[in-house]
């Protein structure tokens, strides 16, 4: 199984980190986690077409991880996309997509009543919504969906996807929640979101109070360690940073108090191998110890 880091960021503007994203190749089967800001353009750099996604999942309905919804329907269906998509979501992603298509229907319309292209099965998306714990199986491949605590929105997810004995994690946005820490435990690799406080100060249009409001939802730099640890993971890669630009030492030293196993800063573009143990980043690839 393959981890691709598509976006690393969060709503905050980056050109080096775009939205949430991650794509996992597993079983001969491309699936696609959220579909944050830049998902298409990144894509495209990791040589997958839109048109080859075999599902969609989003951990939840945060503007910042299904902002490009739309983008990546169209565009797929300009790449040759002719199928429907499968989309896995929290509770209210049936309205959402709904509300989706309301806002697209007579531009969409116009679309293909003038470019008059073979298909339009690529437009329609089949969506399941699943709950706490439940299990989605499809061609050699389980996503189970971890609902973790991201108060006050209301429904938020972490997945494992398991294919083959490989077990990767993905956090979503979460604090620190046991259930996924369980969850976790002896996974391959953690793909984990963080907030590194010290890089967050106030200014003009930030204040200590949506500081705190901001970091009470998300997991600490100098706790994302410990949860590793806890959870005694093959490896601790991290992603959904806030902000995007941090201070790596700084931010390398707090999550080493905790956590003394194999550890990655996300970046864009990043690929993981869970079987070989290998990373690529910026053509450099990197063998982690069995
Ligand atoms: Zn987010
Ligand atoms: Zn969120």
């Amino acid at each position: 199984m393959k981890l691709v880091l598509l976006g690393t960021g969060c709503p905050q503007v980056d050109p080096r980190r775009m939205g949430p994203a991650q794509l996992v190749l597993a079983a001969g089967r491309k699936l696609l986690f959220d579909c944050g800001s830049g998902v298409t353009q990144r894509l495209v750099q990791a040589g997958v077409k839109g048109a080859e996604i075999d599902a969609l999942f989003l951990t939840h309905l945060h503007s910042d991880h299904v902002i490009d919804f739309h983008q990546l329907l169209v565009s797929s269906w300009h790449q040759g996309r002719d199928r429907p998509w499968k989309l896995f979501g929290p509770p209210g992603t049936i309205a959402f997509v709904e509300r989706s298509a309301a806002l697209w229907k007579e531009e969409l319309e116009r679309r293909i009543a003038h470019e008059r292209r073979a298909s339009t099965a690529g437009l329609e998306v089949e969506v399941k919504e699943f709950t706490d714990q439940q299990t989605l199986r499809g061609g050699g491949v389980t996503v189970t969906a971890i609902r973790v605590n991201h108060d006050p929105w209301p429904e938020a997810y972490g997945f494992v996807v398991e294919e083959n004995g490989q077990r990767l994690v993905l956090s979503g946005d979460t604090t620190v929640w046991p259930p996924l820490i369980e969850a976790a435990r002896g996974a391959d690799c953690l793909l984990h979101e963080v907030l590194i406080r010290r890089e967050l100060r106030p200014e003009e249009h930030r204040s200590e109070e949506t500081i705190a409001a901001v970091a009470s939802y998300h997991t600490a730099a100098s706790e994302v360690g410990a949860v590793a640890a806890e959870a005694d993971v093959g490896v601790l890669i991290l992603s959904h940073f806030v902000p995007t630009r941090f201070d790596a030492e700084a931010l390398v030293a707090e999550v080493r108090a905790a956590w003394s196993g194999p550890l990655v800063l996300g970046e864009d573009l990043m690929r993981y191998d869970l079987a070989t143990r290998t990373l690529e980043a910026g053509g450099a690839m990197i063998a982690l110890p069995r």
